[in-house]
């Protein structure tokens, strides 16, 4: 059984001329499997890799006891007897500069946040809750003002020494190369990079610094594909502009069969005359479906390839360019994410007034590219791009987000909640 079948087990009956975006996704998780080889790298060339194993914690966080507040630290017994507490302060514990003393009955210790809680102490009252009406010797406060335990953070209560800091199949971003460096973890094991070779097709393309001949355009995908794959902190595998010609695309997909775990290309797969995209990825491998009910994006090519031995995803991307970023974005990214062995990484849709009035037919998803912006009164909406032709890139590179609109929704009004992806988050 080859891992399409078991991929496409148990799986409701599809039309592969006519797929929703949700089965669409379903599938291509399903048959990604995610590269086995693990390596060990240094926590700062770790940034945007997926651990390959548990990150298990050598230390507890926090490491001591210590203060949550700036005030004075002493024992909550002292509060046992009500109204006013009046303690002694018996010297200081800053951040890395320790009280080397006991804290009597009737003492209290200066304390800093972060500072480690003095012996004798469990509680600390906020500087700002206390009277030195007896000089800087003093403090007095009532005994209401805390409870016993109170603004001290516990040895382990963050993070347990034995438990895991970071799970296997996490995309390490800026915090956790922090919270490894907190743990004072200096390599981490991670997924080898995937690599994803692509490549544009047609007869009319050239790439820049070529002449333009009448007929002829500039390849933009390669551009936009080059750039969303660096996000993902992939390898890429750039193979150029291979002509509309049967032998030629053969021999490009055999190739970069051999050399990538994914195969991304555009164009040629739709149904026009010169389209061989379509007719060579079926023979050297399995293709599942090759239209979705989805715009911009109709067509849309995903299998299987094999060549000696090699297998690797295939995505036959249209060859529009603001659907090749649709594409990309909704249904190629979570494979690809699959391949890295990254646990799912969902994209976060928010509901947003639009400004106008949207028409959409049932029966297709959307993605509208739009602008999302905060109006005079700060209340954030969304107005959708003057064109979504699937040939405009223009509208593509104005736009911060997608509107998204589902399969089952119809006319939109002015004012009417619209779910938004964004393109980009923080760094
Ligand atoms: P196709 O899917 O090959 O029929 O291409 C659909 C449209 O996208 C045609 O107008 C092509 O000229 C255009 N197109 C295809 N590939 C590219 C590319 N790499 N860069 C820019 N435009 C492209
Ligand atoms: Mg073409």
């Amino acid at each position: 059984m080859t891992t399409l079948d078991d991929a496409l087990a148990g799986l409701p009956d599809y039309d592969p001329n006519h797929m929703t975006v949700e089965l669409a996704r379903a599938i291509i998780a399903r048959t990604a499997r995610a590269v086995s080889a693990i390596e060990r790298v240094a926590v700062r060339d770790a940034l945007g890799r997926v651990l390959g194993r548990d990150v298990i914690s050598p230390l507890n966080v926090p490491a001591f006891e210590n203060a949550a507040m700036d005030g004075y630290a002493f024992a909550g017994s002292a509060l046992a007897a009500g109204g006013d507490v009046r303690l002694r302060v018996a010297g200081r514990s800053l951040a890395g500069r320790p009280f080397d003393g006991v804290a009597a009955a009737g003492e209290c210790v200066r304390i800093m946040t972060g500072a480690l809680m003095p012996a004798g102490c469990d509680t600390v009252i906020p500087q700002e809750q206390v009277r030195r009406a007896d000089g800087p010797e003093f403090v007095t406060f009532p005994a209401s003002a805390v409870t016993p335990g109170r603004h001290v953070r516990h040895i382990g209560e963050d993070l347990a020494a034995g438990h895991p800091a970071l799970h296997a199949g996490k995309r390490l971003r800026p915090a956790a190369l922090g919270l490894l460096a907190s743990l004072g973890i200096a390599e981490v094991p991670v997924r080898r990079r995937i690599r994803v070779a692509f490549f544009s097709t047609g007869d009319e393309l050239r790439s820049v610094g070529e002449p333009l001949a009448p007929g002829n355009l500039y390849d933009s995908n390669r551009y936009t594909l080059y750039g969303m794959l660096q996000r993902l902190g992939v390898e890429v595998l750039d193979l150029g502009v291979v002509a509309d010609d049967p032998q030629a695309i053969e021999d490009t997909l055999r190739m970069a069969c051999r050399d990538a775990d994914a195969v991304i290309t555009s164009g040629g797969v739709s149904v026009g005359e010169a389209d061989f995209t379509r007719e060579m990825m079926t023979r050297l491998g399995n293709v599942v479906f090759w239209k979705m009910a989805m715009r911009p994006g109709r067509p849309f090519a995903f299998g299987e390839l094999e060549c000696d031995g090699h297998r690797a995803l295939l995505f036959g991307l249209p060859g529009n360019p603001a659907a090749v970023m649709a594409s990309f974005y909704h249904l190629v990214r979570d494979g690809l994410f699959a391949l890295m062995g990254a646990e799912p990484q969902a994209v976060p849709r928010l509901p947003v007034p639009t400004t106008t009035a949207i028409a959409k037919r049932p029966g297709r998803t959307e993605f509208l590219r739009a602008i999302l912006a905060a109006d005079g009164q700060g209340r954030w909406q969304v107005t959708v791009a003057d064109a979504q032709s699937a040939g405009i890139l223009r509208t593509m590179s104005e736009a911060n987000c997608f509107v998204t609109l589902d399969t089952a929704r119809a006319d939109v009004a002015a004012g009417e909640l619209v779910d938004v992806i964004v393109f980009d988050g923080l760094v």
